[in-house]
Parts: C-alpha cells; sequence; structure tokens
C-alpha cells in the first residue's frame, strides 16, 4: 500500500498522534496552516467521502467533534475550523479520506475565506432546481427514500410531522410551506407507489 496516511497509521512512517480509537486516528499535520492543526482519519483506507461507508464516516465525524474542543482549548484558540477536501479540484492531496481540524484565533490573520458572492437575478432557483432534479433522478437516494417511506408509511399510514420531514427531504413540498400536510400525504403516498 503505497498510501502515506496507511504507512503513518501502521508505524511505518512517523507522526505526532494524539488520538486513536478502534476505527479512528488523530495526529498533527506536518505542514500546519497553525499551531495544532490536526487530521482526523479512518484507520481503514478509504480514498474519499463517496467511498467511505456512512459508519465510518460517520465515526471520523464524530472523533474530530469529540476532539475540536479539547485542541481549541490546548491552543488557547478562540474557535476551529473543521474541514474536509474531497478531491483534486477541491484541494485533496492525500486519497486517504480525512478531516482537518485548524484552531483560530480571533487575530490569527489567517486568509481561508472565499471570494464569495450573491447569486444573480433567478440564478439560485435555477441552480435550486437543478440540484433537486438530479437528487430525484438518481436512482439510489429515490431506493433509498422509497425505503424509508416503506418503513415509516406501512400501508399509506403517516403523521403528519413524518410526512412533512420526508417530503423536505425529498424536496417534494420544496418551500411550500402553505401546503397542507393532508396534500403532503397524498403525495408521499403516490411515492410509495412509485408514482414520482
Ligand atoms: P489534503 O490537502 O486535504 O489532502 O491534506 C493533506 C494534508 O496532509 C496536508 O495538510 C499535508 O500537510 C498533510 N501531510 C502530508 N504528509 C504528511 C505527513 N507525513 N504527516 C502528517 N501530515 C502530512
Ligand atoms: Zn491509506
Amino acid at each position: 500500500m503505497s498510501c502515506i496516511f496507511c504507512k503513518i497509521i501502521n508505524g511505518g512512517i512517523p507522526s505526532h498522534k494524539i488520538y486513536e480509537d478502534e476505527d479512528t486516528i488523530a495526529f498533527l499535520d506536518a505542514y500546519p496552516a497553525g499551531a495544532g492543526h490536526t487530521l482526523i482519519l479512518p484507520k481503514a483506507h478509504y480514498a474519499d467521502v463517496m467511498n467511505t461507508p456512512d459508519a465510518i464516516f460517520n465515526k471520523t465525524m464524530s472523533t474530530a467533534k469529540k476532539l475540536a474542543p479539547v485542541i481549541t482549548k490546548a491552543m488557547d484558540a478562540d474557535g476551529f475550523n473543521l474541514f474536509l477536501n474531497n478531491g483534486r479540484a477541491a484541494g485533496q492531496v492525500v486519497d486517504h479520506v480525512h478531516l482537518h481540524i485548524l484552531p483560530r484565533n480571533t487575530q490569527d490573520n489567517l486568509k481561508i475565506g472565499l471570494p464569495q458572492k450573491p447569486y444573480g437575478q433567478g440564478e439560485a432557483e435555477k441552480i435550486k432546481q437543478s440540484i433537486i432534479n438530479c437528487l430525484r433522478e438518481n436512482h439510489l437516494d429515490r431506493e433509498k427514500i422509497k425505503e424509508q417511506i416503506k418503513q415509516n408509511a406501512p400501508q399509506g399510514k403517516i403523521s403528519c410531522a413524518k410526512a412533512f420531514e420526508l417530503a423536505q427531504l425529498y424536496g417534494i413540498s420544496h418551500a411550500r410551506m402553505g401546503e397542507s400536510l393532508n396534500q403532503l400525504k397524498i403525495k408521499i403516498v403516490k411515492c410509495q407507489l412509485g408514482c414520482f
């Protein structure tokens, strides 16, 4: 295995390890953007987010959440950035999925902000729609949601709260908060019947 992080995990390359449990490990970044810059990763090799099983990704995130306030306190910092680079275009250099924790101070003058600007007229609506369309077209998502609906609405019986939650999840009633819960329920049941 040529992966540098796997070599660190196996002890083949030295690191400044600060934490490890059964599934995850954390060590200091060798080229820190600030004191205490830490990498958190699964011990098993997964190249990126999409290749990482949910359970493992959740454990890694949970380790990061546990460590972040501790590292922040130890560094006498005021806050932290928690981030992940996925794919070359996003700056991923090491192909073993990992989270970064970077302690921050109010006065540290680090510039990691992105050049953000507002959407143009109507642009956000179009973008929102193309993402929702992709979600709908994504067979796997559709199957997953159908499964959830089946579990939550046997024989089409579903609580108002659950109907609303599922509808939002699938963008069925996007932003139409005025829509009656009954209408939502009908749509959910249609989903259940495969009519969407
Ligand atoms: P990324 O750009 O998200 O893939 O980040 C990879 C990170 O790994 C960078 O911040 C590097 O500084 C760090 N890094 C590379 N080699 C090592 C190493 N041997 N030990 C610790 N951190 C490393
Ligand atoms: Zn690896």
